[in-house]
């Protein structure tokens, strides 16, 4: 039995709606288990903005930073995305709510519940029993390096830049997550053709030496992105660059069908963040509709991650399961075969999950 502090940030759009959902699976999952936990609220995005005129307003850093986890929603706002010159912008208080707490690893699960094998463009006996863990670094690379332009505007340049230290921190995380699985370890680079990569593969080759009970293989991006496609059930766990962990995991998540369905950890040192990796969905919000699964498979994944309760989150992602097994669907995932009446709105779908906890 244990007493942690859950501080919960939906954010804007459906992420006011799919989180709700996310805390009430995490309170039934405390009544459970005899756990206390204690919940706050903070701002962030849009309703932020509104309310302080910041995206992370200095009262909801120091929120983040005292809580044990965070669950969080989504950034967004149709305003902003039609006025590229807005100068406050919600999705700044993503980042630098993943820049403050030092959030340098992302994890994203890529894992296909069996029901909806035929919700993926992906054929079904290719997907089958896939089950990748994605180790993407978070806070270094190109997207964090010099950039400019120069010869008056005509040429541009963006600085990759890893240091030994940034690529221990996050291979560390990504072996020691392997040894809790298949053991088996996949560095993804381009070794070949930048300097950042064989730095990159030195050090993973180094840490091997540390795991020699996990099978390590380095494998080039451009063949990583045919061979995820291609035969998806001979990775377990990934580990590889902010760059091309952006373009892989977006390449992946179309191996577990649909948006709504996946979930991602965000980890460095200090307070964790646990999210879906979908967005405001603003065409949806208020409707009802959102698919709250990827919400309550954040919440699986802090129970996990954060707070090391293995078995707490093993029966959120079997409550999830049972709840498919069932036939019922969200719209998103909703296909021919499904009933009608078998088709649930967000606050349903939540009930059903906490029916089978
Ligand atoms: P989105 O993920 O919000 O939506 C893409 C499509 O998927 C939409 O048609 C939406 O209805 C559907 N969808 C997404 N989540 C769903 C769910 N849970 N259930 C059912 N359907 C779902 O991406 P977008 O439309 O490109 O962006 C909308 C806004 O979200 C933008 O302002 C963007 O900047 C922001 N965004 C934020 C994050 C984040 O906070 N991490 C990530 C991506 C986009």
């Amino acid at each position: 039995m244990a007493t942690k502090n859950i501080l919960i940030v939906p954010g804007d759009g459906i992420g006011q709606e799919v989180t709700a959902v996310g805390k009430k699976v995490l309170d039934a999952i405390a009544a459970k288990f005899g756990h206390t936990f204690n919940y706050d609220e903070a701002l962030i995005g849009h309703v932020a903005i509104e309310a302080t005129g910041e995206a992370l307003p200095a009262e909801s850093l120091e929120k983040m930073r005292k809580s044990d986890a965070v669950l969080f929603g989504a950034v967004g706002h149709p305003k902003y995305d039609n006025d590229p010159s807005a100068k406050v912008r919600p999705e700044q208080g993503l980042l630098k709510m993943r820049k403050e707490l030092g959030l340098y690893a992302n994890l994203r699960p890529i894992k296909l519940f069996d029901e909806l094998l035929s919700a993926s463009s992906i054929k079904p006996e290719i997907l089958k029993g896939a089950d990748i863990l994605f180790f993407r670094e978070l806070t270094g690379d190109i997207y964090f390096g010099e950039k400019g332009r120069k010869n008056d505007g005509d040429t541009a340049f963006d600085v990759a830049e890893y240091s030994r230290y940034e690529v221990e921190r996050i291979g560390r995380k990504a072996f020691e997550a392997a040894r809790t699985r298949k053991k088996k370890l996949c560095s993804v680079d381009k070794a070949n053709v930048l300097e950042t990569s064989r730095l990159w593969r030195e050090v993973i080759q180094k840490l091997a030496l540390e795991y020699p009970d996990v099978e390590v293989e380095h494998q080039f991006v451009d063949s990583t992105a045919m061979m995820l496609i291609k035969n998806p059930r001979r990775f377990d766990v990934v580990v590889t660059a902010n760059l091309f962990g952006d373009i892989l995991t977006d390449e992946a998540s179309q191996i577990a069908g649909s948006m709504g369905m996946l979930a991602s950890a965000s980890i460095g040192d200090g307070t964790g963040v646990y999210e879906p990796i979908h967005g405001s969905a603003h065409d949806i919000t208020g409707k009802g509709i959102a698919n709250p699964l990827a919400s309550i498979l954040s919440a699986a994944l802090l129970l996990d991650i954060s707070f090391g309760m293995k078995a707490e989150s093993d029966l959120v992602i079997s409550a999830v399961d049972q709840v498919l097994k069932e036939g019922f669907r969200t719209v998103d995932i909703a296909d021919a075969n499904t009933k009608p009446e078998n088709i649930l709105g967000t606050e349903a779908m939540g009930q059903a999950v906490l029916k089978f906890l």
